[in-house]
């Protein structure tokens, strides 16, 4: 089974499919779906197809719906742009070295998507039949917003369609998790900081440079981010999702270091535990905020009479969008600056670790990978399955592929690469997910 993962993987990196302005040569997506519909020939020729615009929506029927509501499988096709001058083999050359496929979107997220499809087009080749629907969303436009991704999630809710789970990339199977896990361990994502995206403005009479006003626009935004670097702005907490990991390391750890974990995920602030155990602790606890663009004025001698700052804000579930939004408009006032969130997304709600599918998926990986560890924990970037929430019980956010620190590093960077083998063992894992779990 699955013998032809790596050509199949290989060809898939070969149509590249980088979304974005100014990407158009690279982005051969219709060519890319004609591959996949050719390669996965069970699955395409017996599911029923849904377009959303590049996107798209599979279903398989099940035999028996009303016992057990459907789930989704979302992923996307596309993938970031390259320094092609960095590779060792060609970003688009889906080399077979090594073991290894190489090239972008070898790890994110082809090769999971690999797994996948291949698992479910062997399953349908050998005549299995669901009880349950599956559904697979494969997004066009992931690395850039995923717009296209809310509108399939508007067509879903249109249509009366809600999930009991949806299983979207976030986690892996990694090693050596923030220093607190020796050897792999499959991290199992149950929920994702927001990105809130916010602009300061600050107005002033402007003037000559030669006979400058105090409190002038710029200053006030100085002043302004240097309250924010000076107090802690954020409520420093762990959620319960990130007790769970805790408690999950520790039972995985032997002797001093599982009593630390234990320690850490009991106590409350100042966290003085959790912060000996790991350099990640305040990401952990909470928010972060980074100032990402300032613009203002016009020429060297000219007061400016507007600046604006840009900052970006990844809040946690523990504090959420609107308490965060109610301190900088205070702190601004302060100032008298304009505060305004101008885009983003809140915290996602933390999903349920006893579920009837997040326990399937765990199964599915106990039995592919023999004494595994196995935890949940926060995910501090996003993944398209925040446009689904509202047409969904519950997120897993994980893909159960393995990858090697310097493969890990190769996602979103240069000499991105998958060996064969984990991606068979990937679609051992979902094979067994949905013929025996689900
Ligand atoms: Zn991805």
């Amino acid at each position: 089974m699955f013998e032809r993962t790596a050509e199949r993987l290989s060809g898939m990196v070969q149509i590249p499919t980088v979304s974005g302005k100014g990407n158009e040569a690279l982005y051969e997506i219709g060519r890319y779906k004609e591959y996949l519909a050719q390669e996965f020939l069970h699955l395409f020729g017996s599911a029923e197809r849904i377009a959303i615009g590049e996107a798209l929506l599979l279903r398989i029927e099940g035999t028996d719906p009303k016992k057990k509501r459907p789930v989704l499988f979302t992923g996307h096709m596309d993938v970031v742009p390259v320094d092609e001058a960095a590779w060792k083999y060609p970003p688009f050359s889906g080399a077979i070295v090594d073991g290894c496929i190489w090239g972008r979107g070898s790890q994110d997220m082809k090769g999971p998507h690999c797994a996948l499809l291949s698992a479910l087009d062997e399953l349908l080749k050998e005549g299995w039949k669901p009880e349950r629907e599956i559904w697979l969303y494969l997004s066009c436009d992931e690395e850039i917003g995923g717009q296209t991704t809310a509108k399939a999630a508007a067509w879903l809710k249109k249509m009366g369609i809600h999930f009991a789970m949806i299983f979207d990339e976030g986690g892996t199977i990694c090693e050596n998790f923030m220093g607190l896990v020796d050897g792999r361990a499959a991290l199992f994502g149950i929920s994702e900081k927001g990105s809130l995206e916010y602009r300061f403005t600050a107005f002033s009479s402007g003037g000559h440079a030669a006979n400058p006003q105090p409190n002038s626009a710029i200053v006030r935004l100085a002043e302004l981010m240097h309250d924010v670097e000076k107090e802690d702005l954020f409520i420093r907490k762990l959620s319960d999702g990130n007790c769970a990991m805790l408690k999950a390391i520790a039972a995985y750890s032997e002797g001093e270091k599982a009593e630390q974990l234990k320690k850490a995920a009991a106590e409350d602030a100042p966290y003085p535990t959790l912060y000996q155990l790991t350099p990640e602790a305040r990401n952990l606890l909470g928010g972060t905020i980074a100032f990402t663009m300032i613009e203002g004025g016009t020429a060297m001698n000219v007061m400016p009479k507007k600046a604006v700052l840009t900052a970006n804000v990844r809040v946690a579930s523990v504090e959420g969008e609107q308490a965060v939004t109610k301190k900088l408009q205070a702190l601004a006032k302060n100032h008298d600056l304009i505060c305004e969130l101008v885009d983003g997304v809140d915290a996602a709600p933390e999903s349920r670790m006893d579920t009837e599918e997040y326990l399937a998926m765990k199964r599915s990986v106990e039995q592919t990978y023999l004494g595994l560890p196995i935890i949940p924990f926060v995910l501090g970037g996003g993944t398209d399955s925040r446009h689904f929430l509202d047409v969904t019980d519950q997120v897993l956010r994980f893909s159960p592929m393995h990858a090697a620190p310097e493969q890990g590093r190769g996602v979103h960077g240069d000499n991105e690469s998958a060996y064969i083998k984990d991606v068979q063992d990937a679609a051992k894992c979902y094979y067994e997910l949905l013929k025996n779990q689900l």
